[in-house]
């Protein structure tokens, strides 16, 4: 995932220099205004010392993710950062170490560099936690303009928290409403498609599937447009040459087409069907909650229209197409895969989340166990750390015979990472929910 002004692809790992900066806080205009209803639990003394989060690299914490991994846990007071969006309301919290007194937590914000080139951190607050049920419970609000990067640290007697932190969980919701548009950008030289006469009928039959899988949102309306005929860009992307996407580890222009420039089009989610994808057996693909229907970084879905084996170039159809544009937009809305791969388990840089941690959802470590889907599809799945983990979907027809995905217990999930004919047909009740509670954090 990459971030419109705060991180370009893979920085934020080179940096996250602690230092204070006044004069960028002018420079943001944003403001960060705690629930003062709250204000019992937080404070802000002026003679604490402000404890940075330790290490360069930070795990990210995701909203309302139920398998944050044993990383996070573990890093969770020398610190770990979030995303966060305007006026969502957010509570961390983790099991009580009855052997420490309770931790304080010290919250950050990073902000980009005016250069645009790495990061600072500042500290915002410090909040204590409240005792419910036996955890820790943290509890925090933010009006910032546009969605951010914060970070906390646990903190005793000034310095990081030493007792253990298990079971944390990061929830949020916020005010925005479940209804959804659907913006379908054709990129460049489109073929016919098998299954549907033209780009509407592709779009009638996507909102249609849109409908029936995401039932906790009301999808309102497709929009069908084609990048050739952008008011501004257009020019860049002819509709009579193909476009190719590139390898998932590159900055990718095809973000500038998110907005798309026209009343009711703007914040609808954007799904851009190109030719194909630069890597091998790639159909899709989509930031780990992406969370941005706002343009910019991360604002758009990307689907082939093609996908290159080693066979060569693959055509799909209107059905797989769609399968792949409701899957990758459950990433996009902060779901993982029902089960990991190996590609997965490097993006996360956690060998825990083998699964996606949703009790109604099965997983299948055989996949896993397999050795398929791993890696092997390309540069750049090694640079990758938890922020810029993107998911790519696979095609199954390129792995031969000697697993069979269609016997795994999740196959039949919308998330389960393998696309084949008999794959993908629905979420579950607890993704849903999440979905919604995600949704309704996005501004839109
Ligand atoms: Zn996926």
């Amino acid at each position: 995932m990459v971030w419109q002004s705060f991180f370009v692809p893979l920085s934020i790992r080179r940096f996250f220099v602690a230092k204070k900066a006044c004069s960028l806080f002018i420079f943001f205009f944003f403001t960060c205004s705690f629930l003062f209803s709250l204000l019992a639990c937080a404070e802000d003394s002026e003679s604490e010392k402000t404890v940075f989060p330790r290490d360069k690299e930070l795990y990210a914490l995701f909203p309302n993710d139920p398998a944050p991994g044993d990383s996070v846990a573990s890093h969770l007071s020398t610190g770990v950062m979030m995303i966060v969006h305007p006026g969502g309301l957010y509570t961390l919290s983790f099991d009580v170490d009855s052997a420490y007194d309770a931790p304080k937590m010290q919250l950050f914000r990073f902000y980009g560099h005016r250069s645009g080139e790495g990061y600072g951190v500042y500290k915002m607050t410090t909040i204590k936690p409240e005792i419910i049920n036996g955890r820790y419970v943290f509890t925090f609000a933010c009006e910032e303009n546009e969605r951010s990067l914060w970070g906390l640290t646990l903190v005793q007697n000034d310095d990081y928290y030493k007792g253990k932190t298990s079971n944390v969980m990061l929830e949020g919701s916020g005010k925005y409403s479940n209804h959804l548009s659907l913006n379908l950008i054709s990129v460049g030289l489109i073929e016919p498609i098998e299954g549907v006469s033209d780009m509407n009928d592709l779009a009638r039959m996507l909102i249609k599937a849109f409908r029936k899988s995401y039932t906790s949102f009301v999808i309102d309306t497709i929009y069908v447009n084609y990048a050739a005929k952008h008011p501004t860009l257009g020019n860049k992307y002819p509709s009579n040459k193909y476009w190719y996407a590139g390898p998932v580890s590159e900055e990718n222009p095809l973000y500038e087409l998110g907005n798309w420039p026209e009343k009711g089009v703007t914040e609808a989610l954007d799904i851009a069907l190109v030719h194909r994808i630069e890597e091998m057996n790639v159909l899709g693909y989509a930031a780990l909650f992406a969370s941005n229907l706002k343009g910019g970084e991360g604002s758009a879905v990307i689907v082939g229209s093609h996908t290159l084996t080693t066979t060569g170039v693959r055509a799909l159809s209107a059905k797989e197409i769609v399968k792949v544009a409701v899957h990758e937009s459950g990433h996009f809305f902060g779901l993982k895969h029902t089960t990991s791969t190996l590609a997965d388990l490097e993006g996360y840089q956690d060998l825990s989340i083998l699964e996606d941690g949703f009790d109604d959802t099965p997983s299948c470590p055989e996949l896993l166990e397999s050795g398929l889907y791993k890696k092997a599809i390309g540069k750049g799945g090694s640079d990758f750390y938890m922020p810029n983990h993107v998911f790519r979907m696979l095609d199954k027809k390129a792995y031969g015979a000697d697993f069979n995905e269609e016997d795994c217990p999740d196959a039949y999930l919308f998330m389960f990472p393998v696309s084949s004919e008999n794959t993908m047909r629905e979420f579950s009740k607890q993704q849903l929910k999440v979905l919604k509670q995600n949704l309704m954090l996005i501004p839109h």
